[in-house]
């Protein structure tokens, strides 16, 4: 009898630990001032500094028309990885880092599937933000990669589990790519701090270009500066279904939609959490169109529905705000604030406006991103294709399961495509040119 009620308890003190180890937050980013200080004091020192460059660019673009530049940001994923075949486990797929790399775009462009889903009180503030990502094509010496954007490295002595610090110190400065020439990701096994495991956690970036700083103001962020991401928190099981993705346990599917980048790449760009101030008398994120909230949108975890009615200082939140902490199927929009925020550190952050100009993405993958647009999108019944200096040749529309459902080839006059046939859904519409291929995700409402 005695074996037997221990071997219960021992089996009741197993549970407790899945239990316990199931706790799993957001992002790691530092909660108390003591730790802002410690690990981004330069960043928090600096705010006044930034908000006059936002609000200096607020002023021009009130009297000029609406600033038009994008922004294209190189990656490369370190994949760490526990000696795995690629595909399995933490060595994760090319495909799968695709589909967050697709999640980026859709999200920093304003044209996921659900942008339909934002608050109507909200609607208005929602944009695209004109910045994209793409993978690197050659790695620093200039060699072509053989996996677009990827490196696969084993983890140093197998470790698994991983603390910022350690991570910071163990893994990243010998692992590191040129942070003025990449913005370094890098997947892993787990993060923990205690008994919390974290989704991802992020940089801030350095703000040495405005006036009165110190040079040495931006700490140790040539060893360091990048995001890192669990390996089964990367991609979205809306685009592919990967056993990394799929649900674990009763909270796993709350962060496998690829919003954990999302958010991560937020902070890489200067935005903070819209409660950072903890207390509903100050703007804790300096973006006014955010909703004042002094606490993180909770979650009730086994509650598939978003809680989209939660009151934080008198009024509803901005639940869907990429920012705050709700699950990744519930998050829909960055503000027009957030946005003229990261745009602006992406024009005075002296490692993120290099990042903007690096040479690792091939010429005719720049120029393509760069310089073909199409409109509207979401649409109903036509797609123009705007490409100034590129001549158009042919397209082929493809539904996103791979079956062709349209093509045909551009005439010389009108660049654009009936759509009007296609049922509602998202598709790939790819495009032959004179200078290379190029492939756009548009959305039929
Ligand atoms: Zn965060």
């Amino acid at each position: 009898m005695k074996s037997i009620s221990i071997a219960i308890l021992l089996n009741l003190f197993t549970l407790f630990s899945i239990l316990a180890q199931q706790q799993e937050a957001r992002c790691g980013f530092p909660k108390t001032t003591e730790e802002k200080k410690q690990q981004h004091g330069y960043f928090f020192d600096y705010q006044e500094q930034l908000n006059r460059e936002i609000e200096k660019r607020k002023q021009e673009e009130s009297l000029a028309r609406t600033e038009e530049t994008s922004f294209l940001i190189p990656i490369i994923v370190h994949v760490i990885h526990n000696g795995e075949p690629i595909g399995t486990g933490t060595n994760i797929s090319a495909a799968q880092i695709q589909t967050q790399i697709d999640v980026l775009n859709e999200d920093y462009g304003n044209y996921h599937a659900y942008t339909n889903r934002t608050l109507p009180q909200f609607k208005d503030l929602a944009d695209d933000a004109r910045i994209r990502f793409i993978l690197a094509d050659f790695d620093p010496n200039g060699n072509r990669l053989a996996e677009k954007g990827i490196r696969r490295l084993p983890a140093p002595n197998g470790r698994r589990v991983w603390t910022f610090a350690d991570f910071d110190r163990d893994v990243k400065p010998n692992t590191i790519w040129d942070t003025n020439r990449y913005l370094n990701i890098w997947t892993v096994d787990s993060l923990r701090e205690g008994s919390t495991v974290f989704t991802g956690y992020s940089s801030l970036p350095d703000l040495t270009n405005l006036g009165g700083i110190p040079n040495n103001g931006s700490g140790n962020l040539n060893n360091t500066d990048g995001i890192v991401i669990r390996y089964n928190r990367f991609g979205s099981l809306a685009k592919i279904d990967v056993p990394q993705l799929r649900r674990t346990n009763a909270r796993g599917f709350l962060f496998v939609y690829g919003r954990t980048l999302t958010h991560e790449v937020g902070h890489f760009l200067g935005l903070l959490h819209p409660w950072e101030a903890e207390n509903c008398s100050f703007d804790g994120d300096y973006c006014p169109d955010t909703p004042l909230t002094s606490q993180e949108v909770i979650e009730n975890h086994l509650n598939t529905e978003c809680s989209l009615n939660q009151i934080r200082c008198g009024q509803v939140t901005m639940v869907q705000n990429y920012m705050d902490y709700g699950r990744d199927t519930c998050m829909t929009l960055f503000t027009k604030d957030q946005i003229r925020r990261m745009r602006t550190v992406l024009q005075v952050s002296p490692r993120r406006v290099a990042l903007t100009k690096s040479n690792v993405v091939s010429y005719i993958d720049r120029i393509l991103s760069d310089n073909i647009s199409i409109y509207p999108n979401p649409t109903h019944h036509y797609i123009r294709v705007s490409a100034p200096d590129i001549r158009l040749k042919s397209y082929q529309i493809y539904h996103l399961q791979g079956q062709l459902v349209m093509q045909d080839y551009f005439d010389e006059i009108t660049q654009s495509i009936d759509v009007s046939k296609l049922s509602a859904g998202i598709y790939l519409l790819q495009i032959q040119t004179n200078r290379g291929i190029a492939v756009k995700k548009i959305l039929i409402e």
